[in-house]
Formats: C-alpha cells, structure tokens, sequence
C-alpha cells in the first residue's frame, strides 16, 4: 500500500513535471546530468545572439562593446552555421576556466536546448544529456490514434 502510494506520487510528479516543463515553459528536452569539467564546450563555439548565431567578423566586433563576454572570444573560423570562436578565459593547460566564479550567465546556463536548434551538439564527453520530455514512442501512439 505504502510502496503503491509512493509509485502513484511519483508518477503524478513526473506528470505535473512534464506539464510544466513542455506546456508553461515551452521546453522540448530536459537536461539532466552534470559536468565533469573537461572544457570541451569553450572551444569550437558558435554564439547565438537575439534570434541569429554570429555569422560576420565586423557584426561580431560592434558586438564586443556590448557584452563582455564577447569580449573573451576569439574567431577561429567559420562554416555555414557562423563563427567559431574559442575563449581565452579557458587556461590551456588545466582546460578550467580561469573565471569560473565569474562566469557569465551563457556558460552557466549551457547547455541549453537552443544548441540544437543552430546545428551544435553536447560533445561526446559532456556529462549533461539533453533528453526529450515527450519520447518519440508517445508522440507515435498519439498519431497512430488520431489515424
Ligand atoms: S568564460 Fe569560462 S566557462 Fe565561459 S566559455 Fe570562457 S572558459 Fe568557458
Ligand atoms: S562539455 Fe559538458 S562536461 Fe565538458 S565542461 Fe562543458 S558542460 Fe562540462
């Protein structure tokens, strides 16, 4: 009885959970998991900035007036999705940031869903995963009902 309880109110969390995350704040996945620090997500970045990821060197340089992150961030190159950058913040040898305490809020907040939506993905050793609230196999059944 004790253990059913549990169950039930466990499944009406994820429920409600769910609810809130796809429906008020409009998410698509959640991230669980955590970092382990490899530093791998402060090179090869591409920002995004309002609604575009930053695609012009001199766009990129009125930008740096602007935020001071942008100010840590070197080009490295460039392929259809935009500018790579690098951060200098990065130490090269430990691969830590040398800011962590002050980092800006992007890097805190990293990694978001919206790294998919410009052609980016979580690097092979990320210990956060992005996992869909709704899972295909839901989103199937849903579509083979209304069939
Ligand atoms: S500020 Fe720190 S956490 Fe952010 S990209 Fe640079 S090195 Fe990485
Ligand atoms: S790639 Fe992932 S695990 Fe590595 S530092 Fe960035 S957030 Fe942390």
């Amino acid at each position: 009885m004790y253990a059913t309880l549990i169950v039930k109110f466990y499944h009406y969390y994820k429920e409600i959970k769910k609810i809130i995350y796809s429906k008020i704040l409009r998410k698509k996945y959640y991230r669980t998991g955590r970092c382990r620090c490899c530093g791998e997500c402060c090179k090869h970045i591409y920002v995004k900035h309002g609604k575009n990821v930053i695609k012009d060197e001199k766009v990129f340089k009125r930008l740096q007036y602007l935020h001071s992150f942008y100010t840590y961030l070197e080009i490295i190159g460039k392929d259809e999705t935009g500018l790579i950058f690098s951060c200098t913040m990065q130490d090269p040898v430990t691969k830590k940031c040398t800011i962590h305490k002050n980092r800006p809020g992007i890097c805190r907040r990293y990694p978001q869903e919206e790294l998919f939506m410009m052609g980016g993905t979580l690097s092979d050793n990320c210990g956060y995963k992005l996992e869909p609230i709704i899972k295909f196999e839901e989103v199937l059944s849903k579509l083979m009902k209304k069939s």
